[in-house]
Parts: C-alpha cells; sequence; structure tokens
C-alpha cells in the first residue's frame, strides 16, 4: 500500500495520505468515511484494549503481504464491544525485530460493516524477508506480529519450510500444535479448512473445561453469531500466538458453514444461500485475505488463488466447497455411481477448475503444490471396489478429479503434491492418474493432516478405517488416532514430509514428537518412508 522509503507519519496524519488511503479503499469498503477526528486527535482511547484477537499476516507476496486485526474490544458479545462507526487505525511495518527501523507506514480504515477488520494489503517490501509489524489506535498498541515476504519470482530458493494445520473443533481441546508448530518456525502455513465448527458449545467447552460466556454457545445463524465464533476460537493464546509468528494462507471445507455442505445446498437445510454468506463474510473478516477475497453482494468470495515461492514451490489453494455439485451418489458412505461420472458434475466449478489447469500448464516451479479441502486419493471400504465409498470427498466426483490428474499427467507438471486436511487422520498416498484403472501411473503424492483438535484425545478412527486400508495398496501409511500437524522440507531434491503428533489436547502442555517422516524424491511421484 505504502512504499517502504515514504517518510514516517506514525503519529497524527498526513491528509495526502490519508485519502489516499480512504480512496484506495472506497471500491471496497463502501462509504469510507472516516471522521478524520478519528485519527488525528490526540492519541486518547475512546474505548477499550481493541487489539484483543491478536494480529495476523497472510499471502505473502514478493513485495508484500497482508496484514491483518480486527478491532473488538469485548469480542465474545454482539458488536465486538466497538462503536457503530468506522475507525481508522495505524499501522507500521518494521524491518527488525527490536522495531528500530520502520519502513512502511500508514492508516488503513476498521469498518464497522466489516466487524471493524483490517486487511492491509502491503506493497514495496523486498523479497524473502522476514518483517516485524503492530497496529495502534488512539494509543492502544496490539502485539508485534512477525511475518515474510517471498522470494522474487524465479529465485531459485533452496529450502522452503511449510506447516499445514486443519480441524480444529475448539471443544475438543487445546491448541497445543501450534504452539510447537511455532518453534519448528516454519515460513508459511496452510490452513486447510475446518477453523471454526458450526456447532453450539457447551457451557464449559467440551474437553476443555473454560468457560464459555452466553452469547459464545449457540450454533451460529447469524453474521453476529458468527463474528463471536471466530472470536471464541481466536480466545485461545496459542492460536492468537501462531498467527502473530508465521504468515498463513487458509482455504476452508466444510465446517465453517456447515457440515458435508455443496455450493448453496445442505442436506439437512436445502438451500442455505443466507447461513452460507453470514459464515463467508465472518471467514473475510477474521483472516489475512486480500481484497480480491471481499465478499461480494451475491455472497460469494473468490478465495481460490495462487502463492509461489521463488522458482521451488508454485502453490494453488484451492475452494473445494463453494463452487461443488451435490455429490450424485449421495451425502455419505455409497455404491460408487454412474452419475458421477457425467463430464458437468464439479468439485470445483468451471472457472476455477480452468484456472487450475492453466496454471498448472504455466507453471515452472519445482514443486506443484495443490492446497486441497478434502482427500484425493481413492478410499476403498470394502474390498469390492466402487461397493463403498465417501463421497463428501474426491471420490464423490470422480470425473472431476481425473481432469485433474490428467493435467497433471500429460502438461508434464513438475512434481505435484498434494496438501490436505479434513479427515481428522493421516493419510500419505500415491494419486493415480486414473483410481478406475489400477494399472494406470502415480502422478502426484498426497500428504493429508490430521487434526490440531477435532476428535480429541479419544475419538479414533483407525478401529474404523484402519481395516480399510489393505484394499488400497495406493495409501502408503495411515493414523487414525492422533492430533497434530505436518512440517515439510522443501529443497530441489526432495520433499520431507515429518509427521508431528501431540501426545493429548485434552489438557493443556502435551509434547510433541515425529511419529513418521517420509520423502519424495524430485522426479518421482510416490512417498518413502524414511
Ligand atoms: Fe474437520
Ligand atoms: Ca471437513
Amino acid at each position: 500500500m505504502l512504499p517502504p522509503r515514504t517518510p514516517n507519519h506514525s503519529h497524527g496524519v498526513d491528509r495526502r495520505r490519508f485519502l489516499a488511503v480512504v480512496g484506495a479503499l472506497a471500491g471496497t469498503a463502501a462509504a469510507a468515511q472516516v471522521p478524520l477526528a478519528d485519527a488525528s486527535a490526540a492519541p486518547r482511547p475512546d474505548i477499550g484494549f481493541p487489539f484483543t484477537l491478536g494480529v495476523a499476516s497472510g499471502d505473502p507476496g514478493p513485495d508484500g503481504v497482508v496484514l491483518w486485526t480486527r478491532l473488538a474490544p469485548d469480542p465474545l458479545v454482539p458488536g465486538g464491544g466497538a462503536p457503530g462507526r468506522d475507525l481508522a487505525v495505524e499501522w507500521a511495518v518494521y524491518s527488525d525485530e527490536r522495531l528500530r527501523t520502520k519502513v512502511a507506514s500508514g492508516l488503513a480504515l476498521a469498518p464497522a460493516r466489516l466487524a471493524h477488520s483490517v486487511h492491509v494489503e502491503l506493497r514495496g517490501l523486498r523479497p524473502w524477508r522476514e518483517y516485524w509489524f503492530r497496529f495502534r489506535y488512539r494509543g492502544h498498541v496490539s502485539d508485534v506480529g512477525r511475518t515474510r515476504t517471498a522470494p522474487a519470482a524465479g529465485h531459485p530458493l533452496r529450502t522452503a519450510t511449510l506447516a499445514t494445520v486443519s480441524c480444529q473443533d475448539y471443544s475438543s481441546g487445546f491448541y497445543t500444535a501450534y504452539r510447537h508448530l511455532v518453534d519448528d518456525d516454519p515460513h508459511l502455513v496452510l490452513h486447510l479448512g475446518d477453523y471454526v465448527y458450526e456447532g453450539a458449545v457447551g457451557a464449559t467447552a467440551g474437553a476443555r473445561g473454560t468457560p464459555v460466556p452466553e452469547p459464545a454457545r449457540p450454533a451460529p445463524r447469524t453474521l453476529e453469531q458468527w463474528r463471536i465464533r471466530y472470536a471464541l476460537y481466536k480466545s485461545d493464546a496459542d492460536l492468537r500466538a501462531a498467527h502473530a509468528a508465521v504468515p498463513f494462507a487458509v482455504t476452508w471445507d466444510d465446517h465453517e458453514v456447515q457440515n458435508d455442505y455443496a455450493g448453496t445446498r445442505s442436506q439437512y437445510e436445502g438451500d442455505i444461500s443466507a447461513l452460507r454468506a453470514a459464515a463467508y463474510q465472518a471467514y473475510y473478516e477474521h483472516q489475512p485475505l486480500r481484497v480480491a477475497s471481499i465478499p461480494r453482494p451475491d455472497g460469494g468470495l473468490t478465495l481460490h488463488r495462487g502463492l509461489d515461492l521463488g522458482g521451488l514451490v508454485r502453490l494453488s489453494m484451492l475452494d473445494g466447497r463453494q463452487h461443488r455439485d451435490v455429490p450424485p451418489g449421495g451425502w455419505g458412505e455409497a455404491p460408487a455411481s454412474a452419475a458421477a461420472y457425467a463430464p458437468s458434475v464439479t468439485m470445483l466449478g468451471r472457472r476455477q477448475e480452468s484456472w487450475l489447469t492453466a496454471r498448472l500448464r504455466a507453471g515452472r516451479a519445482h514443486w506443484a503444490v495443490l492446497g486441497n479441502n478434502v482427500m484425493m486419493a481413492r478410499l476403498e471400504h470394502e474390498a469390492t471396489p466402487g461397493a463403498r465409498l465417501w463421497h463428501d470427498a474426491w471420490d464423490g466426483f470422480p470425473a472431476a478429479r481425473n481432469r485433474i490428474t490428467e493435467v497433471l499427467a500429460t502438461a508434464r507438471v513438475r512434481n505435484p503434491v498434494v496438501l490436505t486436511g479434513d479427515w481428522h487422520s493421516t493419510f500419505v498416498n500415491d494419486i493415480r492418474q486414473d483410481f478406475d484403472d489400477p494399472g494406470s501411473p502415480v502422478v502426484a503424492t498426497e500428504f493429508v493432516g490430521t487434526s490440531v483438535t477435532t476428535n480429541g484425545d479419544r475419538e479414533v478412527y483407525g478401529p474404523y478405517y484402519g481395516p480399510m486400508i489393505r484394499y488400497n495398496p495406493h495409501i502408503r501409511y495411515f493414523d487414525g488416532d492422533r492430533r497434530g500437524y505436518q512440517l515439510h522440507t522443501v529443497t530441489r531434491a526432495e520433499w520431507r514430509t515429518d509427521l508431528r503428533t501431540v501426545e493429548f489436547v485434552g489438557r493443556r502442555g502435551g509434547g510433541v514428537s515425529t511419529s513418521a517422516s517420509f520423502v519424495v524424491e524430485s522426479g518421482r511421484p510416490g512417498a518413502q518412508r524414511l
């Protein structure tokens, strides 16, 4: 938004700049009429400490990132305790941890209609550098965040470290995984969905045993209730610390709206357009997303997008919920369905799919990575192929899956790796070009990460899914019983994935260990266990 060489204006307001900021936001933030007095008055607090939900950064590019915060002095009540008007917030970016060298600063709008969330799209930073940042509102100063820009386009980056997380049901336990993830110090976190869950929360939050204020308990239906749901999740200090320490690239799965929904359809309620629009808006308000993802008046929101880490990683973040058809074979476990093979059946929607295939074909990076919500590999539930499949995953959309794998196979996409959430289980899979043809080539490797908390310490999937694995020779590893995250260390020679497992989540303080490690050699799809 502002080049780093601009003189600093951390106190008071440069009116010309202020108007530029407001002007830049006007197209997206509706009536961007911020009273000048809000920013130019002496720093006199008129509300309580507003940065209760912490700070975050996300979607790094070579010259900038998105900085995020939200002003909510009382985040678990409707309205968040903020006034009903737009506010102006100061932000500053530094090149050093001790905040001595300010390289950019400015004023951002916190629109009331977006719950006083702040999304600053920085420009003019240097590639592949760490930066530190904070916000200020009338004498209130936020926590300091750390972020990192992406390498310059085509830069011959030697190593990148990515962490993948998904499925963090609040009532299932504590976010201990994030504490260990921060210690592992990855360059980027990919959140692959189920950031919040849509159900009611008990008075003492299930396994947590910590009190939940009454407004935060019901299953959210309204925009205000969805905002409170995100605020409840962000009341966890480990989650806030992770967002303050590492940039995130996020996508969603089903529970950000409703279990297993498809497009605007629910198996329980039919058309859920209004519920979805409220949930999508709250998602945008609480994630470090670019303005390109601002909710549209039609209730949609563009979430698929590309991120590149120099010449090493070409990451495509997918949205596997908003545009999908109702699975033709049924909502859950069901036999393979001929109707699901119709060419018109879509998982990504036509626009996203053509964006993805064009991006895959054009890519030159060493590793082509998909940030994906539900499992791409087949999971045969019985010995007879197709007798029983899980149709909410890509198994419900076989023709759509084949269109992707065909591009991976025929467009000479270099080293495809699929990173996936959803299953509260770990799978390491070979992706075959056509799962109906066991002789078809392996075209990619998939790492399905377990949950941060969901299922908690007691609900194990091993006894149910474990016996099925033998029907699936392309599944190289399965663990349905443990919580954690995955750490991926990427070089030109190999992709290494460590399965990071936390001891327990129902109490604080669980330790972490690596339960298994895998490598994918460049040029040879398929993971090998170390
Ligand atoms: Fe989940
Ligand atoms: Ca899910």
